[in-house]
């Protein structure tokens, strides 16, 4: 017999879908979608359908706390007593002998807002270091500081809601048919009741969401911006720019203006690889549209030029006046389910909390004075890739590895495996043995895992969302914000000495009072009793605001958006060359998610695309004697892969493809893409760049 049913959201992308939870008598879980939620309207897609066998299998936990007193010797089991009490002897011992800046928190976009708070309350607060990043770095960091240079913060300006007002889409960079599946159907369906909606696709391959959309431009990778100059030219000459808006609430046109005018529309198909005919019939779609939504996701953001490659898209939202419209706006696709809520409090290396900047004093002090301590340094926080690079080079001593597998995820693995052996100390904090980093962990925490522990979530349309704690975390798997304030008070810190997750969310909540994510006022009692709300929600009864910017006044200084230039117009940074002719780009697979550890669980979900593959255009194939299933070796400066080869013209000549969620699940790091990637990063955002790496494929 069921009990009854509670809601809450599912814990893979930052679409947000609502999902009902229904439990037996022996409190196995069944899930299905929420009906009733705005974001899905009760439709999951594939993974999250199947979350109840994530939930109800418990055979690969972490089910109590393992600790090794050298590098010479297996861990062991331990109390919670005894492993957070060394955590804490340890971290002392290398702070007082190198100084806060040798330690470091590696967290995650998977992370519960009131975890991700605790985590830099703890780190920037009380441990002295700037040093706590987020594997958010590696998704969305670059759409962070577009937004802030276009709009003076990190707001993302629209919602789902808009997708029905909307009647042209940019997609690029993005695959969201099968990466933001629910999101896309709602795209699809708007297309289907609308059929004169055009959808665009920017990629250089033909996925499943370019083969849905209107007009696919398979672009040269790295010339984004080139053609998103081009498409802004030819808006200009057609006569088709918002004057009004341009005019009266954005500063830097003139700019702009000269610099679109640099690149002739012909040069710029010759670059790009796009026919000069599809780019002004693009320019023309968008410029005729009433409602223009783009939206992106690691395609654009996970670059050395992903910067300048947001600047530049949101540039064309500005020419057009879609900002603060129904219908309209540049949308930013978030990867992690909580990716959003983290950079609300500040989870990142730059960041402090309620969309401070670590770099400006005032925000400094006033966070210091929150918080009840003296200062927060002035020392900026290595980033993801900076902190291992630390790793390697002996400068950080010790890290603290929370709901993430940079074995898997980080690029150059076999740099980031070295960096850990390298370090004095590291903790892994995590729910899954199946996680490649546990091999690393001196200290390895079970942690309650989704469904086990309460707390709330951010998608991307800044909706926040409660999840309850509905079943019992097996062994002696704790919440991460219990295990993170057991060892703050350890450390001998006050202000982690909390009664319930309830209190850490209204601690945070007073902190965003008169802010612009101002959610002073949405306690858990309203997200439990009226649902999801989006931010700001700045009053009791406020119903929360699905629309920024509808009065045209922007968070700048001067209240106006600003067109951004980019300081460089391609990706030039490592260029193929004779020895590695191709360029890699990678991605993700329409049923696993990051690195498998829960979606690899789930035989269903592997039918799909059971085995990593290269796919590589018939002409690259041909050219190196490789035929559609053989085995390949593609190697880059960094190491080798080997899997086998799908030839096919879903990608452009030139460029060949991995899925990244491969790791050591079938006891072989050959099937690891982020083998061959290279920790170039971006110079503003620090986004490393997955999608540019030269290789050389041969067969096997
Ligand atoms: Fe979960 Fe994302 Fe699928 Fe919705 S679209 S069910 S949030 S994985």
């Amino acid at each position: 017999m069921l009990k009854k049913e509670v809601k809450t959201t599912c814990s893979y992308c930052g679409v947000g879908c609502g999902i009902v939870i229904k439990k037996d008598n022996n409190d196995k879980v069944f899930v299905e979608g929420d009906k009733d939620h705005p974001v899905n309207k009760g439709m999951l897609c594939s993974k999250g359908m199947n979350l109840h066998y994530v939930a109800n299998d418990t055979s690969d936990r972490i089910l109590y706390p393992e600790m090794r007193w050298s590098r010479s010797h297996p861990r062991e089991r331990v109390s919670w007593d005894d492993a957070l009490d060394r955590a804490a002897s340890v971290f002392k011992t290398i702070i007082k002998k190198y100084g806060p800046d040798s330690v470091a928190f590696y967290v995650s976009g998977q992370s519960l807002t009131e975890e991700y708070y605790i985590a830099n309350k703890l780190t920037k607060g009380f441990l002295g270091t700037n040093n706590i990043d987020t594997n958010s770095r590696l998704c969305m960091s670059s759409a962070v500081v577009g937004y802030k240079k276009t709009f003076g913060e990190d707001s993302v300006p629209i919602s789902y809601e808009d997708i029905e007002l909307a009647d042209c889409f940019l997609i690029t960079g993005a695959n969201p048919a099968w990466c933001h599946p629910i999101l896309f159907r709602r795209i699809e369906k708007r297309k289907e009741e609308n059929p004169n909606v055009k959808i665009i696709v920017v990629d250089p391959r033909k996925t499943d969401s370019a083969n849905f959309a209107d007009i696919h431009l398979q672009l040269i990778p790295g010339t984004d911006i080139i053609l998103y100059n081009a498409i802004a030219r030819c808006i200009y000459e057609r006569g088709l720019i918002d004057e009004n808006f341009i005019n009266n609430y954005t500063d830097g046109f003139t700019a702009y203006k000269e610099l679109i005018f640099k690149t002739s529309v012909k040069q710029a198909s010759k670059l790009c690889g796009v026919p000069e005919k599809s780019i002004r019939k693009v320019a023309d779609v968008i410029g005729l549209s009433k409602g223009f939504i783009s939206m992106w996701a690691m395609g654009l953001n996970q670059s050395v030029v992903g910067t300048d490659k947001n600047v530049s898209l949101l540039n064309l939202s500005l020419i057009t006046g879609n900002v603060g419209k129904p219908g309209a706006g540049p949308f930013s696709l978030t990867g992690q389910p909580n990716a959003m809520g983290g950079r609300e409090v500040g989870g990142m290396a730059n960041l402090l909390a309620v969309h401070k900047d670590l770099a400006n004093a005032e925000h400094r002090r006033e966070v210091a004075q929150f918080w009840g301590v003296e200062e927060i340094s002035p020392n900026p926080g290595l980033t993801a890739t900076q902190m291992f690079d630390a790793l390697e080079s002996g400068k950080l001593k010790a890290i603290w590895i929370a709901c993430t597998n940079p074995s898997v995820s980080l690029p150059n693995s076999h740099k980031i495996e070295k960096a850990m052996a390298n370090s004095k100390f590291v903790v892994v904090q995590d729910i899954s043995h199946k996680s490649d980093t546990t091999e690393y962990a001196d200290l390895l925490l079970p942690a309650a895992g989704w469904l086990e522990k309460e707390g709330t979530m951010t998608n991307s349309e800044r909706r926040i969302s409660y999840l309850p704690k509905e079943i019992q975390a097996p062994g002696e798997a704790r919440p991460d914000v219990e295990i993170f304030c057991d060892f703050a008070q350890r450390m001998g810190f006050r202000g982690f000495n909390y009664n319930s997750t309830e209190e850490i969310y209204d601690e945070y909540c007073s902190m965003t009072k008169g802010t612009n994510i101002d959610v002073s006022f949405l306690n858990y009692d309203r997200l439990k009793t009226e649902g999801t709300f989006q931010w700001p929600v700045p009053e009791y009864r406020h119903p929360g605001t699905p629309r920024l910017f509808e009065d045209k006044v922007f968070y700048t200084p001067s209240k106006k958006a600003i067109f951004n230039m980019p300081s460089s117009i391609e990706n030039t940074a490592v260029k193929p060359n004779d020895n590695f002719p191709l360029v890699l780009t990678t991605g993700r697979v329409r049923d696993q998610w990051h690195t498998m550890t829960k979606t690899g669980k789930v035989a269903r979900l592997k039918t799909h695309y059971p085995k990593p593959v290269l796919e590589i255009n018939p002409v690259d194939a041909y050219l190196n004697n490789i035929k559609d299933g053989d085995i390949t070796q593609i190697t880059s400066e960094n190491g080798e892969v080997r899997v086998r080869a799908k030839v096919t013209k879903n990608i452009a000549k030139g460029v060949v493809f991995l899925p990244m969620h491969w790791g050591k699940q079938l006891q072989n790091t050959l099937n690891r893409a982020n083998n061959l990637t290279h920790t170039v990063i971006d110079p503003v955002s620090k986004e490393p760049d997955f999608k540019y790496t030269r290789v050389k494929v041969v067969k096997y």
